[in-house]
């Protein structure tokens, strides 16, 4: 029986994980799971998987859900705020931890599992982007397996050799290519997307999810994110991975070797594959999602990302050759954008206009340690706040 805490249990990625579970009884058995505000969906996976723990955002939120739990007969024990995260992530109960927070509010339970030896299956990107060589060094420090739930980083791991993490100058690989939908605006006129809503910017053509990965892959930040955690993961320098959008999302990403080889993870778009293949990994389960049937796709097609159009792509290239903090200062300034775009205080195109400003008017340092990261991470934030306050005016 493998043990398992959800971090961000309410959430898209939460719910697709809850789904995989319950294919599978026999294997999994929820420990803890997590919420930040949503107490009634919460208590109804707490009814459904019963788990030991629950905890959410607040005292208030704790106390409604006591309140659900008791009233279901359930001794499920209720707690609130991040040390109590860090404690369901951490503890000897669990084996397994889906980080599947939104933002820099995952890093430190991410990095409790970390430091508890934990297998993580890491959706929260954004705590990877902040914390990139302290996040790994407290992987590899502490015996922890780091299994990606990001489909693009799913995708290179299958398509890498076993012995990579051993070795990976000596397996041949030239590039890693991270494929990209392109989002909900790669075909529109650039000079309209200033007046683009949060409702049209939350369309996805293929993948549905949480509201803040939506924004940020119709700006493409999401992909400049990605190309970050693509180097911590597989230790690839910038000038080895590169981005090509393919706005089927069928092909999850590619790796090419030197000798010629492109190797390619195809499927259909839904992130149960993934969370099914970081579950079971190195077995394989159902996950609930049908067969690709390529002769109905018909089409694959491929292109160059347009950097005018995405200026975001371009200054997540930026912020990974800079190093140090400069990417947490990145990621700061994206969350608090994205945030005021979402309460229709700033526009589309001022995302990369603030995350832009933050990073040229702050200086990055080394990022020595997490207190670093997250003092850096606090003054992108202030910083961001106040050019979001002057453009809103
Ligand atoms: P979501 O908004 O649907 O869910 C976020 C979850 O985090 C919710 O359970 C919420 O309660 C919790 N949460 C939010 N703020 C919190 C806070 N301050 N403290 C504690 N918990 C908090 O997001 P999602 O789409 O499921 O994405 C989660 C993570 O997975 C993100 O980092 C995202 O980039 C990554 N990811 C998502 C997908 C996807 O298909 N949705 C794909 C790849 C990667
Ligand atoms: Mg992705």
């Amino acid at each position: 029986m493998q043990r398992i805490t959800i971090l961000g249990a309410t959430g898209s990625i939460g719910v697709s994980t809850l789904d995989v579970l319950a294919r599978h009884p026999e294997k999994y058995q929820v420990h803890a799971l997590s919420a930040h505000g949503r107490v009634d969906q919460l208590a109804a996976q707490c009814r459904q998987f019963r788990p030991a723990r629950a905890v959410v955002g607040t005292p208030e939120a704790a106390e409604r859900l006591r309140a659900l739990l008791r009233a279901a007969d359930l001794p499920t024990e209720v707690g609130h705020g991040e040390q109590a995260l860090c404690e369901i992530a951490s503890c000897a109960e669990t084996d397994t931890v889906m980080a599947a927070i939104v933002g820099a509010a995952g890093l430190a339970p991410a990095l409790a599992a970390a430091r508890a030896g934990k297998k993580i299956l890491l959706a929260n990107k954004e705590a990877l982007v902040m914390s990139g060589q302290l996040f790994m060094d407290a992987v590899h420090g502490n015996g922890a397996v780091l299994l990606p739930i990001d489909s693009e980083h799913n995708a290179i791991f299958q398509c890498l050799p076993r012995s990579y993490a051993r070795s990976p100058g000596g397996a041949g690989v030239a590039k890693i290519v991270l494929t990209a939908s392109g989002g909900p605006f790669l075909k529109r006129a650039v000079d309209t997307l200033g007046a683009v809503t949060p409702e049209e910017a939350c369309k996805h053509p293929n993948w549905v999810m949480g509201r803040k990965i939506s924004v940020d892959s119709a700006t493409m930040m999401n992909k400049g994110l990605e190309v970050i955690e693509a180097h911590w993961l597989f230790g690839a320098p910038a000038a080895q991975i590169e981005v090509v959008i393919h706005p089927q999302s069928v092909i999850h990403s590619m790796v090419s070797y030197v000798d010629g080889s492109v190797l390619a993870q195809l499927g259909n778009p839904d992130m149960r594959t993934p969370i099914a293949h970081a579950l079971a990994y190195p077995e394989r389960i159902d996950s609930g999602v049908a067969q690709l049937d390529l002769t109905a796709v018909g089409t694959l097609q491929f292109e160059q990302p347009d950097l005018a159009r995405f200026p975001c792509l371009a200054l997540a290239f930026e912020a990974l050759e800079a190093g140090g903090t400069a990417p947490a200062l990145l990621n700061a300034a994206n969350e608090v954008a994205v945030q005021a775009f979402l309460d229709k205080r700033i526009g589309f195109r001022d995302i990369d206009r603030v995350i832009a400003r933050v990073m040229h008017e702050n200086g990055h340092h080394a990022a020595a340690s997490v207190e670093a990261v997250l003092a850096c991470d606090a003054r992108a934030r202030a910083a961001a706040l106040a050019i979001v306050d002057a453009l809103a005016c």
